[in-house]
């Protein structure tokens, strides 16, 4: 696949209040961000630092206080809130940590929701679903219901669901928070391939340093601000030598010493 250099989506300036009166707080303070298409991108930070706010304005679910976002060539400025559900529907797709599958339904026909939400027609839905469960090594248990499964096989259902109707991004807030290190690190690395494979945008939101290496770039944010960014260059994460990572960010991250 040929890379593309431009970035499927582009957050600038963002900022976002959050609550009313005396309870109200700035979750973002100023975010520039930019996600390439074909890459992986982990978003890591501590409890209550702006992540899944950040996340849910870059998928189009809240509107920032102040500054924009432009996903696959279209800004969200000036849309309302129909304006901002297109854009979701047509680019968007999210994980979350509860993987949030409907129990009542199979794997398939809980993708093949997801691609009625989008407005795919009902002859197209259960095609392009198998195809969804396919791409996250599912075809076997199409007629299964969540309830039968894992933790990990939930949560490629879910994964499933997002890919389902080619969204432009995929942002999974903490997609393997829920589940143990062997079925977290499946689940990064089904991620990653994601990103490679159909060159779509992926961020993911971890706390689990064993997953960079699944990683093409690592952005960490604290208290609203982006405070560190890394890249993948020949195989090594980089980083701006000025940044500080925290004591629990692993050694190539600490110790690299190349501008991102
Ligand atoms: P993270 O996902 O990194 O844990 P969040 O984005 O959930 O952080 O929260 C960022 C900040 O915004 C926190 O201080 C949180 O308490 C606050 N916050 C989140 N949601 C709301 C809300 N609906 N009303 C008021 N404050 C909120
Ligand atoms: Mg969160």
């Amino acid at each position: 696949m040929t890379q593309d250099f431009s970035p499927i989506l582009e957050a600038k300036g963002i900022v976002k209040t959050l609550g009313a009166g005396a309870a109200q707080v700035q979750a973002l303070k100023g975010v520039n961000f930019d996600l390439m298409p074909g890459e992986l991108t982990l978003l890591m930070g501590p409890s209550g630092s702006g992540k899944t706010t950040l996340l849910s304005i870059l998928g189009c679910i809240l509107t920032p206080t102040d500054g924009s976002v432009q996903i696959a060539g279209r800004s969200t400025e000036g849309l309302n809130a129909e304006g901002m559900a297109d854009l979701r529907r047509r680019h968007v797709g999210f994980v979350f940590q509860a993987y949030n599958l409907v129990p009542t339904l199979t794997a398939i026909e809980n993708v093949m929701l997801a691609l009625d939400l989008r407005g795919v027609s009902l002859s197209d839905a259960p095609d392009l679903a198998a195809e969804a469960l396919e791409a996250v090594g599912l075809s076997h248990r199409a007629d299964a219901s969540p309830s039968k499964m894992s933790g990990g096989a939930k949560q490629r259902v879910a994964i499933a669901r997002a890919l389902a109707g080619s969204p432009s991004v995929i942002l999974a807030d903490e997609p393997t928070a829920a589940l143990d290190a062997q079925n977290g690190m499946a689940v990064m690395e089904l991620l990653a391939e994601v990103a490679k494979d159909t060159g779509r945008g992926v961020l993911a939101v971890t706390h689990d340093h064993r997953t960079l290496e699944y990683a093409d770039r690592i952005i960490r944010i604290e208290d609203g601000r982006i405070v560190g960014r890394a890249r993948r260059r020949d195989g090594e994460m980089t980083e701006a030598p000025s940044v500080s990572w925290g004591t629990a960010a692993p050694a190539e991250v600490r110790h690299a010493s190349v501008i991102a």
